[in-house]
């Protein structure tokens, strides 16, 4: 379940999440119909989030990577809601760490 978040910096709001890419086309273009008169604000930003509300341009890839996986496995048990369970969590600590081990391990052998 793919969550997005649409937030005007000049009015300093962050929209509701939304679901659908669509809805959150909508959600911007009825801020700045209502709000701004159909302009555009600086600095707008509107994008997929993870399940804690963190956009994902903004996070470093191997947060990114983990708040996929956190976020994959949380949507196993309830795709709607935010917030990673400490499972999910845990298991994608342990995935990552688990791959990081494997490839040193191969480097290893390989030299
Ligand atoms: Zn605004």
């Amino acid at each position: 379940m793919r969550r997005y978040r649409y937030r005007c910096t000049v009015c300093r709001t962050t929209s509701p999440v939304v679901h659908q890419i669509h809805d959150l086309a909508a959600e911007g273009e009825a801020h700045r119909q209502t709000m701004h008169g159909g302009h555009f604000p600086d600095d707008e930003a509107a994008g997929r989030i993870d399940r804690l509300g963190r956009w994902y341009t903004t996070l470093t890839p191997l947060v990114a990577l983990h708040a996929h996986l956190a976020d994959a496995l949380s949507d196993l048990r309830d795709p709607k809601a935010m917030g990673h369970y400490w499972w999910a969590s845990a298991g994608a600590t342990l995935t990552l760490g688990s791959a990081a081990a494997l490839a040193l391990t191969f480097i290893s052998a390989a030299l």
